[in-house]
């Protein structure tokens, strides 16, 4: 999400007429798109900025601060640092252009961390990054006030894009080649047009599917709680859909779940995983962990990693839980688990996964999967890789203008976070 919102402001600052530098000494401007969803992801504002510490207001570029700990912090950022010149919260993104002329005509900072209840953003603007892949917001903000989260504070309440501007979205992303989509929002499946009667997600995926071009869609969060039969169908009978899903658990003890707020038990969310194998069996799933929540017990931490055994998952984002202002976990339940034993916990967890990913991905040895091939592998130069419908990321020996195309690769060599192969069909 924070991805795609830098996207958006590199478009919003070209179209204003600035030009993006990778030399951070010609800059005029220094844009710090920021996250708070774990403190250490929030520290990072204050280390980057530190490089600009003793130098005049002449000497540096005008520096912008934008994103949830803008959102969160608002003036107070200025009081911990006098050098930020803007601050452009999460619902503000178009003011960002007037604000940087405003701070530099006037040189007195700018602040807008007004809401907006308007999730519109006009077409074409967004500089994408990926030459394969599109991001596509469809909900912004959340409403669920799990306990420990900070999401619904800094995005702000739930609001729905409307569908038309979706779909205008995704095929101007088509047209520019990019035919892979990723629909952002924190509960992607709670979607409900609020332009066409009776168009909730499943209906929309329906419609993304029939835009010419899309070859596949990808979307992230869905919630649990909303996965309903006729998301599952969806995803079962539309061509385009990849057979994935990324289904945040959190925890697996329903202790723990009820405390955090998540609404379903351990054995609701096994029971779903039961019902969506039943209709896909191929799938894919994936989660989040969030271990030493407070009050986890050694027996509760001990179903996470049951549960993550019974399951299977393809792959696993972990992490330490970290205490959020303003969230309900942080006004009532003490953060009482010890930062030893969050990390022994989470090395534990990411141990476990490790194990289960080999095995997962040993079972694809010979088979031949298709790959949508994305770029030129990081480590080397003649390797390319992409991924399957799965999300499994496949290394090969291949050329750049493959780029975009769908290859059928045989896999020859595993690891616990990718495979290699050969292909033999572009
Ligand atoms: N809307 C998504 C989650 C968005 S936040 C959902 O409901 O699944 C992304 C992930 O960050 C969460 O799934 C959670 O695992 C993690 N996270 C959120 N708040 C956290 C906190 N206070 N400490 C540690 N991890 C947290
Ligand atoms: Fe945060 Fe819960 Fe909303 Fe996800 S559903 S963004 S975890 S409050």
């Amino acid at each position: 999400m924070n991805v795609h919102d830098s996207e958006r402001l590199r478009g919003l600052l070209e179209t204003a007429g600035f030009e993006s530098t990778e030399v951070i000494d010609d800059a005029d401007l220094v844009l710090i798109n920021t996250c708070s969803v774990r403190e250490r992801a929030q520290e990072k504002l204050f280390a980057r900025l530190d490089r600009f510490n003793g130098k005049s207001r002449e000497s540096r570029p005008t520096i912008a601060v934008t994103g949830c700990v803008a959102q969160q912090e608002g003036a107070k950022i200025l009081e911990r640092s006098p050098l930020v010149d803007v601050v452009v919260g999460t619902q503000a993104l178009t003011a960002l252009p007037k604000l940087v002329l405003r701070a530099e005509q006037e040189s007195v900072p700018q602040i807008n961390i007004e809401p907006y209840d308007s999730v519109s953003f006009p077409l074409g603007i967004a500089v994408r990054k990926d030459p394969v892949k599109a991001y596509v917001s469809i909900i912004e903000g959340c409403n669920d006030f799990c306990s420990y989260c900070v999401v619904p504070y800094t995005r702000g309440h739930e609001r729905m894009r409307p569908a038309f501007e979706i779909i205008d979205e995704i095929a101007e992303a088509v047209a520019s080649g990019r035919t892979e989509i990723h629909l952002l929002g924190q509960i992607v499946n709670h979607y409900q047009a609020p332009d066409i009667e009776k168009c909730g997600f499943s209906e929309l995926l329906a419609r993304i599917d029939r835009i010419a071009g899309v070859s596949r869609i990808r979307f992230a969060s869905p919630h649990p709680r909303h996965v309903t039969t006729r998301v599952i169908d969806a995803i079962r009978d539309l061509p385009s859909v990849c057979k994935h899903l990324h289904l945040p658990a959190q925890s697996g003890s329903t202790r723990t779940l009820e405390r955090m707020r998540r609404r379903y038990t351990r054995d609701d969310y096994l029971r779903l995983v039961e019902k969506i194998r039943r209709a896909i069996p191929r799938i894919a799933l994936s989660t989040d962990m969030i271990v030493g929540f407070p009050g986890e017990s050694r027996e509760d931490f001990a179903e996470t990693l049951s549960l993550t055994q019974e399951v299977g998952f393809k792959s696993m984002f972990s992490f330490k839980y970290s205490e959020r202002p303003n969230t309900l976990a942080q006004k009532r339940m003490p953060d009482d688990v010890s930062e030893v034993e969050k990390g022994f916990r989470l090395t534990e967890l990411q141990r476990l996964q490790q194990g289960i990913q080999l095995s997962l991905n040993k079972e694809m040895l010979g088979q031949t999967v298709e790959v949508l091939v994305e770029a030129t592998s990081r480590r080397r130069n003649n390797e390319m890789f992409g991924r399957t419908t799965g999300n499994t990321v496949v290394n090969f020996p291949g050329e750049q203008r493959w780029v975009g195309q769908l290859a059928n690769v045989k896999i020859e060599r595993i690891g616990p976070n990718s495979v290699w192969g050969r292909v033999f069909d572009v």
